[in-house]
Formats: C-alpha cells, sequence, structure tokens
C-alpha cells in the first residue's frame, strides 16, 4: 500500500487563529519573558513561572479554534485515497485529530496540549480538568495522585523529544512514497531532518510553505500558494479517480 507521510508545522493551523509560538520567529523566541513559561527548568524552578504558565494555558485560543480546509483534507485523503496516510505534526494543537485523522495515525512530536503529565509519577490527565481547577481557585494545582507538578503533556525547551516517536518518525520517512512537508520552515531540528531523510529514501518530496526552506533543492514540487487552498488541491490530484482515471 503506498505510504504517504504528511509532517505539518505551526503553518497549517494559522488559519484557525493559532499563531505559531515555538517557530525560530515564533512569538515564544522573540519574548524572553513569554519562552520562559514554556522551558522545562524555568517551570520546575519557579511557582511564579508555573501560576503565568497556567493562566497563559486558560487564556489559550487552541481551545476556541477548529479545524481548517487542510487539516480536513489530510483527514479526507485518509478516508478516501485507500493510502496509508500517517501524519507527523511539530504543533500540540490536536486539531488533526479534531479533524477527522484516527490518533494512531498521527505522530505529535512536540507532544499534546490538549492534556497534562504529572513531572513527578507520570500520571496524565485530561487539561481541560486542569483548567476546572484553575478557574475555581488553584493557581498551580498539583497532580491528584501524589502531589507533584503538573504540566502539559508538550515538549518544552530543555526537554527532548520522545525517542519512540521520533524513531517512529524516522522510519515513516524512510519508508513512505511520497512525503509532504506543509507549513513548516523545516529548520527546527530533528524534524526537519525528516525531509531529507525521505527524499535520501526517493520518496517524492512535496514542500508547502510560503517561504523558502533549506530543503527546497531537494523538493520535486514546491508550494507557495496559502496553504488553506492549496493543500486540498494537492491532495485531491493525489487521490485516485474511478477507474480509468
Ligand atoms: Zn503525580
Amino acid at each position: 500500500m503506498t505510504l504517504v507521510a504528511i509532517l505539518s508545522g505551526a503553518g497549517i493551523s494559522t488559519d484557525s487563529g493559532i499563531p505559531d509560538y515555538r517557530g525560530p520567529n515564533g512569538l515564544w523566541r522573540r519574548d524572553p519573558e513569554a519562552e520562559k513559561l514554556v522551558t522545562y527548568d524555568y517551570y520546575m524552578a519557579d511557582p511564579a513561572i508555573r501560576r503565568r504558565s497556567w493562566l497563559m494555558r486558560r487564556d489559550s485560543t487552541t481551545w476556541r479554534a477548529e479545524p481548517n480546509p487542510a487539516h480536513r483534507a489530510v483527514a479526507e485523503l485518509d478516508r478516501q485515497s485507500g493510502f496509508a496516510v500517517r501524519v507527523i505534526t511539530q504543533n500540540v494543537d490536536g486539531l488533526h485529530q479534531l479533524a477527522g485523522m484516527p490518533d494512531r495515525k498521527v505522530l505529535e512530536l512536540h507532544g499534546t496540549a490538549r492534556t497534562v503529565v504529572c513531572t513527578r509519577c507520570h500520571v496524565r490527565s485530561s487539561m481541560e480538568d486542569a483548567l476546572v481547577r484553575v478557574e475555581a481557585g488553584e493557581e498551580d494545582p498539583p497532580c491528584l495522585a501524589c502531589g507533584g507538578i503538573l504540566k502539559s503533556a508538550t515538549v518544552m525547551f530543555g526537554q527532548r523529544l520522545d525517542p519512540t516517536v521520533l524513531a517512529e518518525a524516522m522510519a515513516i520517512a524512510k519508508a513512505c512514497e511520497v512525503f509532504i512537508a506543509v507549513g513548516t520552515s523545516l529548520q527546527v531540528q530533528p524534524a526537519a531532518s525528516l525531509a531529507g531523510i525521505a527524499a535520501e529514501h526517493a520518496a517524492r518530496l512535496v514542500i508547502v510553505n510560503a517561504e523558502p526552506t533549506p530543503y527546497d533543492e531537494l523538493a520535486d514540487e514546491i508550494v507557495r500558494e496559502p496553504i488553506g487552498e492549496a493543500l486540498p488541491a494537492l491532495l485531491k490530484r493525489l487521490i485516485p479517480g474511478p477507474a480509468g482515471d
């Protein structure tokens, strides 16, 4: 079965109202105070940072965001093409799944903002429940199981990517026939190197991004048009038509 890999970055979610936070030119990188809120050592060391982090999570635009046509086109490719489709995403917003991609087909390189994890006992629970506690007055809600410090289940600055998730992403990059990088500047490693690995292993490399990327010269096709229109059109071309088409 043809394996199609889609690597998505912040650019796929901007149409859903979620700004680029963690990219090289993202909001966090431009504001050292904001960056502390998502840097592991600061977060663990300073209760004031954690209180501000919880307020930032409470006020996040992610909770109101809806999948846009690009997310929906990916889910449709999965349902209608007969291809094996795998999403590797740098985003933590969960919008691919909300658009209908099955959880098991989405690799979240940077984790998810929709779950919280205890830094001591590693138990996971829902962000929604944690935010209810914040709303009710707990400024830095501790783990209900062990009293440890809770954080969102995202990879903070200073934390390493989950090696299992990364290994799976590498395997997909090596095995896929088509690799589509969408809305990512391909400047953050190791995610970016997946595009190079795919090209080395003879995948057709397609890059959909407004700005040039370091991998453009390896690409078979480059699309600069807005993602919300360009990606659905591109994926529609991939879906085999009725017999004889
Ligand atoms: Zn715990």
